[in-house]
């Protein structure tokens, strides 16, 4: 195992893979990646794997555009395909002031250049049928956009990051952190199965790193605990439903291409197609704040039981919005940990006080934004500063005011 590198990323999921990537590709020679179990354990195995572009913050539509354009290359250059689904995203309102925050949100996408389209609810009854429209006032449509296999296109993301020459070490836990006065000393252990759980063993090493980047997903607390700084990105529980296949869908795509994901912004949920039937994603209110004070060794690729209850309103939404659900069944379900910061903007740049430590943490979107963190973090560490304003995504817009008990409270 090497001992001395360029720069040190913690943290297999799409984000850490992915800056690992963008570190090589922008020139970096000797980069490492470390993860403490195999790449995408964390929440990256269990995303719904949306694209969505909307998103109100200037930042983060360029990177999302970032990302949607970068996975479609993706395969020429690694040869794996990641099954990115072009259907679009379909995004409806229920009342004209959430018409005003599409058009609030159109300026920043003709801004960045995102292809969008406006919907009259007759058109959305025109293309989607299945669709009930009698209380819509209309949609935004982006039709380049869609949804991915979080897995496979962070397993696509680090193979082109080792053809770039990018080193990969699974189970090595980062535990302890020294910054000499020009380089960070990185005690990592080895990590073992013990149980089913995983623990760490005796054998430690220390990596010096002149750069270090932490991308630790659902483990921000420990994170923030070991560099002795506050990093407010607390997992939420989120769920989604997988329903058997939908006779009325089946037939209609008989004749018809995919529904793009539809989102009914006012009910809070999004729906798309899965093997003939639906997954239904809601943003329920009051999900449960989890691992303020760290992930147990029993928690892995782990996921929480069902909670229905907590979900019937939006359950109840999508079969008003589409009425041929109403008689399907469940098939599956996903109830994992989200990061959320109290902005809902994740928190990319430097660490605040530490030199040469930057942070990749608190991500809701953390498939749509991988490819763009990776390509404008890897343009401030390489080159000094990104071709974007990327101040809205700060770390350091938190101040000393900020508990871990606000940010719980806050992302429920
Ligand atoms: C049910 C559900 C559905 C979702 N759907 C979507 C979706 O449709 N679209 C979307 O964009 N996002 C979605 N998300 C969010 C998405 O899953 C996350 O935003 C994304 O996976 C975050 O990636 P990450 O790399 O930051 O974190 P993770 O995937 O959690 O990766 C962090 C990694 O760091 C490792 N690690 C932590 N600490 C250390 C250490 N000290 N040393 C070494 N390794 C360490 C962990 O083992 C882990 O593998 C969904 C989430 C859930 C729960």
């Amino acid at each position: 195992m090497k001992t001395h590198v360029k720069a040190l990323v913690i943290g297999g999921g799409a984000i850490g893979t992915s800056i690992a990537y963008h570190l090589a590709k922008a020139g970096w020679q000797d980069v490492m990646l470390l993860e403490r179990d195999e790449l995408t354990s964390g929440s990256t195995w269990h995303a719904a794997g949306l694209l969505p572009y909307f998103n109100m913050s200037y930042a983060t539509t360029w990177i999302h555009d970032y990302s949607i354009k970068f996975y479609k290359t993706l395969e020429e250059e690694t040869g794996l395909n990641a099954g990115f689904a072009v259907v679009g995203n379909l995004r409806m309102a229920q009342t004209e002031e959430r018409m005003d925050e599409f058009r609030l949100y159109a300026s920043t996408a003709e801004t960045v250049g995102v292809p969008h389209e406006w919907l009259t609810p007759a058109q959305i009854k025109d293309r989607y049928p299945l669709v009930n429209t009698d209380d819509l006032k209309g949609a935004i449509l982006h039709p380049t956009d869609g949804y991915i296999n979080p897995a496979d296109v962070t397993m696509a993301m680090a193979k082109g990051a080792r053809q770039r020459g990018v080193t990969v070490e699974r189970k090595w836990q980062a535990d302890a952190f020294h910054w000499t006065g020009e380089a960070w000393e990185v005690t990592c252990t080895k990590m073992v199965e013990k149980g089913g759980n995983l623990i760490p063993s005796e054998e430690q090493v220390v990596i010096t790193a002149e750069h270090v980047v932490t991308a630790s997903g659902n483990h921000a607390q420990r994170t923030a605990r070991m560099l002795g700084i506050k990093i407010p990105a607390i997992p939420v529980e989120h769920q989604f439903i997988v329903t058997e296949p939908d006779p009325a869908l089946v037939d209609w795509r008989k004749a018809n291409p995919e529904h793009p994901v539809l989102r009914d912004a006012d009910a809070k949920w999004y729906v798309r197609e899965e093997r003939g039937g639906w997954i239904l994603g809601p943003y329920e209110r009051n999900a449960p704040a989890c691992f303020e004070y760290g992930v147990p060794d029993s928690f892995r690729a782990d996921l929480f039981p069902l909670d229905l209850d907590r979900i019937e309103e939006e359950y109840m939404a999508m079969i008003h919005r589409l009425p041929s659900s109403e008689e399907v069944g469940l098939k599956d379900d996903f109830n994992g940990p989200i990061c959320y910061t109290p902005d809902g903007n994740p928190l990319v740049g430097p660490a605040p006080g530490l030199r040469n430590m930057w942070l990749a943490e608190g991500f809701s979107f953390g498939i749509t934004a991988a490819g763009g963190t990776g390509h404008y973090l890897a343009q401030m560490m390489v080159e000094g500063e990104a071709e974007i304003d990327m101040a809205s995504l700060d770390p350091k817009r938190y101040g000393s005011w900020m508990t871990t008990e606000y940010a719980a409270r806050k992302n429920e």
